[in-house]
């Protein structure tokens, strides 16, 4: 698919442009009047045509890479999320999002939501569908966990991201949350991609155990060619060979990415190196290196996890961390809401 943005059309030339273009199987699929006509046209990446005439040049794929849509070459500039309340993912203040690894109770969710927003956080992250490696672990309250979203929503007003593990999940998490989250291990269940590609909601997108940028990439396009264009890549540490660390933070990739693509990129410093110890450095490093937020897991008392309970940040171990990364983010022109 290929989104042509047509410029100063009048509607005569696009009605005449639109029974040539689909003699060639293109379609005018909408509209838009921004002083002049601009007519989208989807054919297979993004390019401009200043004029009706142009079109069949422009339709023709001009994009170097596979990831045409997500490619920055045939962006129109940095992507921003827009989401409820003014919050934006890759805007210039950065995006915070924390909460626990799994939803475990509503106390638990409430007491954290408070405290994380309290310190900064505009957006409160908890599982309740838990893709865990060993079947005979917590694997997350599931359907029921869904109800104890929709009341902490209601309760602080933060914005609420979940996981979908499946197809399926897609459409019975919408109603409570404000984004989706589709994570490592699923990075290329490609039905899963085409489904939130097909969601009203942003998705977060997090990379792969061991995958390339390449194939992050890709996969990030399998969303965006069902026609969600808010997609937020997650990178949260790759597969090496090192043993002392739960994974390796692969930083590199944050400016890599920015190169190669308009998509807002966030860094999770919990989930790339496995220690609580680690959050912080991480962190700071991650905003030097470029990225547009931060998802951190929080929990009240992170001995007692369900999961994923050596690298959880305590409540005040988190807000410790937002006003240490304060001076990063503006070093590097960069805001960041705190207490
Ligand atoms: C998570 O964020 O809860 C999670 C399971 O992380 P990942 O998919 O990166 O392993
Ligand atoms: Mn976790």
């Amino acid at each position: 698919m290929m989104t042509v943005l047509l410029r100063n059309a009048d509607e005569k030339s696009i009605s005449r442009l639109s029974g040539s273009l689909g003699k060639k199987g293109l379609k005018i699929v909408g509209m838009e009047k921004m002083g002049k006509t601009h007519a989208l046209i989807e054919t297979g990446a993004i390019s401009i045509a200043t004029q009706p005439q142009d079109v069949e040049l422009a339709a023709e794929p001009k994009c170097s890479k596979q990831f045409r849509l997500a490619s920055r070459e045939m962006s129109l500039g940095d992507t921003v999320v827009k989401l409820n309340g003014g919050v934006e993912v890759g805007g210039r203040q950065l995006a915070l999002i924390a909460g626990p690894c799994s939803v475990e109770s509503e106390e638990q969710l409430l007491q954290t939501a408070i405290e994380v927003q309290k310190a900064g956080a505009q957006i409160l992250r908890g599982s309740v569908f838990k893709p865990r490696t060993s079947p005979y672990d917590f694997q997350g309250l599931g359907v029921e966990g869904l109800s104890i979203l929709e009341s902490i929503r209601e309760e602080t007003g933060m914005l609420i991201e979940t996981e979908v593990m499946e197809p399926s999940h897609v459409k019975l998490v919408e109603p409570f949350v404000d984004m989706l989250r589709i994570g490592s291990r699923n990075m290329q269940n490609f039905e899963l991609l085409r489904e939130a590609g097909r969601s009203e909601k942003p998705v977060i997108l997090k990379r792969g155990l061991s995958a390339t940028v390449n194939e992050f990439l890709l996969a990030a396009e399998y969303i965006l060619s069902e026609g969600n264009p808010n997609v937020i890549l997650c990178e949260r540490g790759i597969r090496t060979f090192m043993t002392e660390t739960r994974n390796t933070l692969d930083l590199n990739c944050v400016p890599l990415i920015k190169a190669l693509s308009h998509l807002p990129v966030i860094v999770d410093p919990s989930h790339g190196t496995g220690k609580a110890d680690l959050v912080l450095p991480m962190s700071k490093a991650g905003i030097a290196v470029g990225a547009d937020g931060l998802m951190i897991e929080v929990h009240p008392n992170p001995k007692a996890a369900l999961s994923d309970n050596a690298q959880q940040l305590t409540p005040s171990q988190f807000a410790d961390l937002v006003k240490k990364c304060v001076p990063v983010a503006n070093a590097v022109g960069r805001t960041m809401r705190s207490e």
